[in-house]
């Protein structure tokens, strides 16, 4: 059981435009529901970055 609870689930915001995610229990994922951006969730925390493809500066 440490899959995300529906609880953190609501109060978690895109980032880029603060919309409501989405989460994908098969692929472990949150998705934003207006950009469509993927989050990945490591050990059972989101990890919220704008662009976790772009990597560090
Ligand atoms: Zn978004």
């Amino acid at each position: 059981m440490s899959r995300l609870d529906d609880g953190i689930i609501g109060i978690l915001a895109c980032p880029a435009d603060h919309a409501s995610l989405d989460y994908d229990g098969v692929a472990e994922e949150l998705v934003c529901t207006r950009c469509a951006t993927v989050y990945e969730v490591r050990d059972g925390i989101p990890v919220l970055l704008p662009d976790p493809s772009a990597g560090p500066c």
